[in-house]
Order: structure tokens, then C-alpha cells, then sequence
């Protein structure tokens, strides 16, 4: 097989079309709504206890800490009211010792992180009177069981932690009590997943008053959280729920953390070729976040990596070149997915950017990579791209929908006619106009709804690598949600997407804020 065919078979075999567009949204929806009623399912629609998002008026200085993989940061924010921020941070790298020790010698570690903040830059905080305290997000980007805006049991440690007495413990107390132990005028006042501190950043800062609906992270994993209706949430607010801690019921509203890095693990609607396969099969955890295989950082590199072995092996690609057994190439999850920014973003007609990032990068010297192999890879490349922008859209898509973004509200607008029935009898005229004189029917009404309703936007904030530096692929998020019938155009065009940066600075101490609310 030549290359140039065994490229097209590729890039067909991980080709998302349309049709599998709406039978992913169709399956998204259902997984919400099961998620939504039932507890311990694979896309777990984690209730956050956050019940309201900011309109950018928010006022005062929060600190945010965030406990990631490698680094802890401490930061204090000052909200201006006026949809601005100031950040303030200090980073130290955690000690690996520290990481397998014992919960005390871990939180204390942090509390003396946050000690040495406040002491450079708020010694004007330190007050006895706990009305001054300092209220602190605290980012923990590891699986907790939550129960209240502050307080969430630790499930497991990931990552390269293993801090046996610490599982099974609310992280904000053993923060709190370390804090307390040093004295300090700081208060744990929210426990904050990235996702959320995402929404809410974008939320604070993003134009207009109508709010953001969700925020969606696009980096080396892949999740989202959105606000949701308290009422749908069924199995924290039904006669039946058990287990549920306080919340504040006055918006009714809720932001719930999908996780839908794991929606459809058992593959009845994603797409599944020998690449991901490959990928899975070699994976810490087979059958496992099988979206997020598909979609995210950590794992589009490595796609590429067995797309690429396939097509050395049937079409004879980089015959040519020595490759080392020990090379990139035959390493697995070696390859970084920053790779494929890089060609999808070449330009050149004799592809000397692919060719020297496939020498940077998997040591394959350029010179003796042909046109033929390096388009070659270019399709693949194109082809991991663009499956994984249309996939993003499914959950974007499906959460739009099920949260009745699309359809115009239910308000009487002239004597008991209301918008949907407007816009169905709209429906109806441009029928009979396209049959009478064959005027499009997508030509602009004369007597469309107010635009103010149905062309509002739908804000979504976004953070990650993946979103914020592959070339074209918040369009092809847009081309398919094109795809899906309830979007079209019109709807495609009302989602407005901007990047939310420090999801767990801002994002934290907006969390902070809205807690501080909520308890007093
Ligand atoms: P995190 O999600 O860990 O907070 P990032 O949003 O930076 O951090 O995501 C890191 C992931 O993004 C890694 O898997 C990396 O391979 C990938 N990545 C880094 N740079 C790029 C790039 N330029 N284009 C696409 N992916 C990238």
C-alpha cells in the first residue's frame, strides 16, 4: 500500500462524522440524566455545593491554594468588582519525600507555605477577631467525596502520592487545623475542583451579566462542570437522598462536576480504532476514561505514535531513516501532543516544520524524511486534531441542550402565544414562502423573535493546552456542533468561548467568596 493510501485509510478509520456527532450527544444526555439521579456511575455528576456563579461585581482578597501533581501554589487574589483581578502568587516544588509520608508532615508542609505568603504580603491581616480572616480556596486536584462547600473526604490519592492516614479525612479540616496550629488569620473556606474554578474565573471576568454555563478543561485530561437545576439533581434533593450536607437552595441552582472524562467507557457510541486500542490496552487503567483517551493531552500523542508504527509497518514509512530501537518512537507515551500543534500549524510547502519537529522530536534526522512521509504524517496528525475537537463538542453540545439553553423560555408574548410556538408558526411561513417563490428557507424573517432572546450567548470557558494551542480547533468544536440538529447554525453561533486563565487562582478564590456567603 502506498503511503499516500495508507494515510486515507488512517485518517477514515478515525474520521467522527455527523451521524455519530448526534448519537454521541443523544448517549451524553442520557449519561447525565443517570448520573444526575443515581450515585456511583462512571460519569459521576459530582454535585460541587457551589450554587451560584459571579457576575464580575465580586469584591474583596481571597487566597487560593492549589495542590496539583508536582508544585503547591499559594496566591492571594483582589477581586475589583469591575470584572478585573489582581494575582499575587508564590510556587514551591513539593518534596517527594513528603508525598509518601504521613498526613501531618503533608499539611503542615503546606501550612508553612501559606504562613510565609501571608507573612510577605497581608501582615496587615492578622487580626484577632476572625471577621478579618483571611478566606481561602484551597484547588485539590484529587478524588474527594464532597459534602459541603468545605469539606471533602479523600477517596484516593493519584499521581505518586500515597499518604495512607490521610484517606477517608475531610482535607479542608486537616489543612484548617495545621493553619490554626501556626496561628495563622486564615480560614478554609471551599473545597475547589479545577473544572469549577474554571467556570467561575470565566464567569467573573467574562463580558456581560448572563453568567457563564459551564467551563471545560482541555488539557492533559479532559472535564467540565456546568449549572444545573437543583431539581434535576435528584439524587442529592429527593425525599430518598442520603448522605447529603447542607447547601444554599436560594438560586436553585447547583454547579455539578460531570467527570466526563469517563462518559461512554463501555464504547456504545465513541469511536474505537486499532490506534486507540493499542493506546488503551497499554494504559494504567484499560477500559477506563475512554472519552478522555480519545480527546485529551495526555493521549493524543500516543494515538499519533500508533498511527505512525502502523504506517511503518504497511506502507514502508521512514524506510529510509535509522531509527534507534530505544527511539520516541518505539517508546510508548512518549511522544508530547504539543507535536501535533506544531505540523497541524505548517504552513510550508516543503513541510520543513514537520520535518524538523519530527526531528526535534523523535530524532528522526529531516534530511532524510521525504515530502511524501511528511504529508503522510501531516494527515494523521490533521486526523487525531480534528476527532478530537468534534468530540469536545459532544458534551458541550449536550449540556447546552439539556439545560435549555437553545429553546426561548416559556413567557406569554402576545396573548397566550409564547416564543416556541412563534418560532413554530415562523417555521411554518418560511415553509410556504420556499414553496411558493423558493426563497431559502434559512433567509432572515421579518418576523423572527426579538434577537435579545434567541441570539443571547451562551458563554463557555475554557482552559488547557490542547484548546488553547492546537491549531483550528475551537472550529472544529463550532463545525460540529453544526452537525447537531437542535444547534445549526444559529445555535453554533451563540456559543461564545473564551480561555479562562487561573481556573485555580481566580477561579478559588471566587469559590472562597461564594462560601463566605453561603455560612455567614
Ligand atoms: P494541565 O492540564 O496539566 O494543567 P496543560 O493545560 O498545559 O496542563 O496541558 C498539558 C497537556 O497539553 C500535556 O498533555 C501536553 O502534551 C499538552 N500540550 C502542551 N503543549 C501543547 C500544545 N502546544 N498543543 C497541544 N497540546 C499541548
Amino acid at each position: 500500500m502506498s503511503l499516500a493510501e495508507k494515510a486515507t485509510k488512517i485518517a477514515g478509520e478515525l474520521e467522527y462524522s455527523p451521524e455519530q456527532v448526534r448519537e454521541g450527544v443523544k448517549e451524553f444526555l442520557r449519561l447525565m440524566d443517570d448520573g444526575l439521579q443515581n450515585d456511583e456511575r462512571d460519569m459521576t455528576m459530582i454535585p460541587t455545593y457551589v450554587t451560584n456563579v459571579p457576575n464580575g461585581t465580586e469584591k474583596g482578597v481571597y487566597l487560593a491554594v492549589d495542590l496539583g501533581g508536582t508544585n503547591f501554589r499559594v496566591c492571594s487574589v483582589v477581586l475589583n468588582g469591575d470584572t478585573t483581578f489582581t494575582l499575587t502568587q508564590s510556587k514551591v516544588a513539593i518534596p517527594k519525600a513528603l508525598m509518601v509520608s504521613d498526613s501531618h508532615s503533608l499539611f503542615s508542609f503546606l501550612a508553612k507555605q501559606v504562613a510565609d505568603f501571608v507573612n510577605e504580603h497581608h501582615s496587615d491581616h492578622f487580626s484577632e477577631d476572625p471577621e478579618h480572616h483571611l478566606h481561602l480556596g484551597f484547588t485539590f486536584s484529587f478524588p474527594v467525596d464532597q459534602k459541603a462547600i468545605n469539606k471533602g473526604y479523600l477517596i484516593r490519592w493519584t499521581k505518586g502520592f500515597d499518604i495512607p492516614d490521610a484517606i477517608g479525612k475531610d482535607v479542608c479540616a486537616l489543612l484548617q487545623k495545621e493553619i490554626d496550629a501556626l496561628g495563622l488569620p486564615v480560614k478554609v473556606a471551599a473545597l475547589v475542583n479545577d473544572t469549577v474554578g474554571t467556570l467561575m474565573a470565566r464567569s467573573y471576568t467574562s463580558p456581560g451579566k448572563a453568567g457563564t454555563l459551564l467551563g471545560a478543561i482541555f488539557g492533559t485530561g479532559t472535564n467540565g462542570a456546568y449549572v444545573e437545576k437543583l431539581d434535576r439533581v435528584t439524587k442529592m434533593t429527593s425525599a430518598s437522598a442520603k448522605d447529603v450536607g447542607e447547601y444554599d437552595t436560594s438560586t436553585g441552582e447547583m454547579v455539578v462536576n460531570t467527570e466526563w472524562g469517563s462518559f461512554d467507557n463501555a464504547l456504545n457510541v465513541l469511536p474505537d480504532s486499532p490506534y486507540d486500542r493499542a493506546l488503551d490496552q497499554n494504559s494504567v487503567n484499560p477500559g477506563i476514561q475512554m472519552f478522555e483517551k480519545r480527546v485529551s493531552g495526555m493521549f493524543l500523542g500516543e494515538i499519533l505514535r500508533n498511527a505512525i508504527l502502523s504506517m511503518k509497518e504497511d506502507a514502508g514509512l521512514f524506510a529510509t531513516s535509522a531509527i534507534a530501537e530505544d527511539s520516541i518512537l518505539n517508546t510508548p507515551w512518549s511522544i508530547d501532543t504539543s507535536l501535533l500543534s506544531y505540523i497541524e500549524a505548517d504552513s510550508t510547502k516543503d513541510f520543513s516544520v514537520t520535518k524538523e519537529q519530527l526531528q526535534k522530536d523523535l530524532g528522526i534526522s529531516a534530511s532524510t524524511i521525504s515530502n511524501d512521509e511528511a504529508q503522510a504524517v501531516k494527515t494523521l496528525v490533521h486526523a487525531i486534531g480534528k476527532r478530537s475537537a468534534r468530540l469536545s463538542a459532544v458534551p458541550i453540545a449536550a449540556i447546552v441542550i439539556a439545560t435549555g439553553k437553545l429553546s426561548p423560555p416559556d413567557q406569554p408574548l402576545i396573548d397566550g402565544l409564547n416564543l416556541k410556538d412563534l418560532s413554530l408558526v415562523e417555521q411554518g411561513i418560511e415553509i410556504l414562502k420556499s414553496v411558493i417563490t423558493g426563497i431559502s428557507l434559512a433567509a432572515p424573517s421579518v418576523n423572527a423573535p426579538p434577537p435579545s432572546i434567541q441570539d443571547e450567548p451562551i458563554d463557555i470557558g475554557v482552559d488547557g493546552s490542547v484548546v488553547e494551542f492546537y491549531p483550528g480547533f475551537e472550529k472544529y468544536v463550532r463545525e460540529a456542533l453544526r452537525d447537531v440538529p437542535e444547534f445549526g447554525e444559529r445555535g453554533e453561533k451563540r456559543i461564545r468561548m473564551g480561555v479562562a486563565k487561573d481556573g485555580s487562582g481566580v477561579g478559588a478564590a471566587l469559590i472562597a467568596l461564594a462560601a463566605k456567603m453561603q455560612y455567614s
